[in-house]
């Protein structure tokens, strides 16, 4: 069993910390936020001051955090990496633009220091299940090292790639899925609008030509799945901001390869509509409310 530093105990990052645990990994836990880091220690983790602390002795580093900025100021700009025993693994899970996890990887090479990014797909519910799927950019060699660990908190894992390819196959994934989820808003408020039980709408959806992990896990409606963010206010899960950051690393994506994405940039606009008004740190699903009508 590993030592594991652990840096990042959000949505994400938490129950993919308390898994490790469970499987008998040794951690040492760190976020900005001291309350995030409760329900970890509460399992058996131990609680570091600061990311330098946590990393020391290390044999695996993790992080789980929101953007680029945060994962190059943590890395760089912190020179955390300078505090890194070299013969450790880095696994960056964050998803952040693929040049970011390439400057990042590189200042690792340059410290002999192995570092895969493994952004995650799977949501909060695959992250407390352990069953997420990890995309990942990098060198074999240093993927197999990543292996066991990943493995206890993934059902399926990819290699896309050299570093980098990672997050531009999570960036499509969820160009993919920002478009699905206004798609199946636009497709469900049209359906109630026209005297539909969502419900029912959703069941049909769900087993017809419209069907997607929307219908399937996640529906944004309130109240048609009782463990979904919709039936829970939308709080927890994918944020809107965190959706809007990925729709924007597929737009300059886009832009640096001059690829066409019509609806990527539309629903780009649409996420960037709703967080203006006020909803940036609800559930991605919540972009339902954009098209919602106020009695439904
Ligand atoms: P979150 O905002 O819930 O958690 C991020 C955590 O990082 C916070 O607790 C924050 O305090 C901490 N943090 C920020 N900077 C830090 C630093 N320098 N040192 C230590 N801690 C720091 O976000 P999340 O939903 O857990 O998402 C994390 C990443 O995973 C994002 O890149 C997101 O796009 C991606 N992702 C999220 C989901 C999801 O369903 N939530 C699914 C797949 C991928």
């Amino acid at each position: 069993m590993s030592s594991i530093a652990f840096i990042g105990l959000g949505n994400m990052g938490a129950p993919m910390a308390l898994n490790l645990v469970k499987a008998g990994h040794s951690l040492t836990v760190f976020d900005l936020v001291p309350a995030a880091v409760k329900g970890l220690t509460d399992a058996g983790a131990k609680a570091a001051a600061s990311a330098a602390e946590a990393v020391k002795g290390a044999e695996v580093v993790i992080s789980m955090l929101p953007a680029s900025k945060h994962v190059e100021g943590l890395y760089l700009d912190e020179d955390l990496l300078g505090k890194i025993p070299s013969s450790a693994l880095v696994i960056e899970c964050s998803t952040i633009a693929p040049d970011s996890a390439r400057k990042v990887a590189r200042a690792a090479d340059v410290r002999g220091i192995a570092m895969i990014d493994a952004p995650v797909s799977g949501g909060t519910g695959g992250a407390v299940a352990g069953t997420l799927t990890f995309i990942v950019g990098g060198q074999a060699a240093a993927l197999d090292r990543a292996r066991p660990v990943l493995e206890k908190m993934g059902k399926n894992i990819f290699h896309a790639g050299p570093a980098g390819a990672g997050q531009v196959a999570k960036i499509c994934n969820n160009m993919l899925l920002g478009i699905l989820m206004a798609g199946t808003s636009e497709a469900l408020a049209l359906g109630v609008a026209n005297g539909l039980d969502p419900k029912v709408l959703s069941d049909i959806i769900a087993k017809s030509s419209g069907r997607n992990w929307a219908t399937e896990l996640y529906n944004p409606w309130p109240g048609v799945m009782e463990h979904a963010p919709a039936s829970k206010g939308y709080a927890g899960g994918f944020g809107v901001d965190l959706m809007l950051k990925d729709l924007g690393l597929a737009a300059e994506a886009a832009l640096s390869a001059r690829a066409s994405i019509p609806l990527g940039e539309l629903a780009r606009n649409l996420y960037s509509l709703h967080s203006a008004g006020g909803s940036g740190r609800l559930d991605f699903s919540s972009i339902v409310n954009l098209v919602k009508r106020e009695q439904d």
